[in-house]
């Protein structure tokens, strides 16, 4: 099971267009620990105006905070920075869920790390898990998936949930999770080094074709 290191709220602080500001819980794999849960109450207790609201890539804001509040309310959580460091989209998995064919929690973590370590990247890095096909960690649409399957782990690359939606390319079938992990170190070092500012995977993808990258990636 994965470990939550904190009991403190690490928070990112977002503008909004009536100059109140949100703030974004820079959770992992969207876990709180009961003190984190404790903190995001009293603040909601002590502002009636201040409202909570999960995110697609499982985190959580809280909204309508006023600016001559926000240092006072940054304190009560623990404490802010300009941006939460990327996140992995993670399902139940094996663990919780009964059509879990892999586990994921322990995986997401290494995931990130491997993430972590080989920024930055010309734009930003989502990432999804998934225990099995259905990927409810939206594993085909982020820039890196992994879906299980009986005989290990799938990896995707690539993958957009924007405008030009597509699943991502398919670097590997059945493999590992050590071998998933080196796989998907590669591809990120070709991601870092070959994309132009500010394009995502997918982008760099569509643009070099895919018989390019997977033949870069083989
Ligand atoms: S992707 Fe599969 S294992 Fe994960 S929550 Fe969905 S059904 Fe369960």
């Amino acid at each position: 099971m994965v470990s939550i290191r904190s009991e403190s709220v690490t928070v990112m602080p977002i503008e909004r267009k009536d100059g109140t500001y949100a703030l974004r819980l820079c959770l992992n794999q969207g876990l709180l620990t009961p003190g984190m849960t404790r903190s995001v109450m009293g603040v909601m207790e002590a502002h009636p105006g201040i409202t909570l609201r999960a995110t697609t890539g499982q985190r959580m804001n809280l909204e309508g905070v006023s600016k001559d509040m926000l240092d006072e309310v940054v304190s009560a959580l623990g404490s802010s920075i300009p941006k939460c460091p990327p996140g992995v989209s993670v399902c139940p998995g094996g663990e919780l869920c009964k059509y879990g064919q892999q586990n994921t929690r322990v995986i997401g973590d290494r995931l990130l790390e491997v993430i972590k370590a080989n920024g930055p990247y010309p734009f930003k890095v989502k990432s999804g898990v998934s225990g099995c096909g259905m990927a409810c960690g939206l594993s085909f649409v982020r820039d890196v998936g992994l879906v299980g399957i009986a005989k290990g782990w799938n990896v995707l690359f690539g993958g957009s949930a924007r405008h030009r939606a597509a699943p991502g390319l398919r670097l590997a079938k059945g493999v590992t999770d050590d071998e998933a992990l080196v796989i998907i170190e590669k591809a990120l070092i070709y991601y870092r080094d070959t994309a132009k500012k500010g394009e995502r995977i997918g982008m760099m993808v569509h643009r070099l074709g895919h018989e390019v990258v997977a033949d870069a990636l083989k």
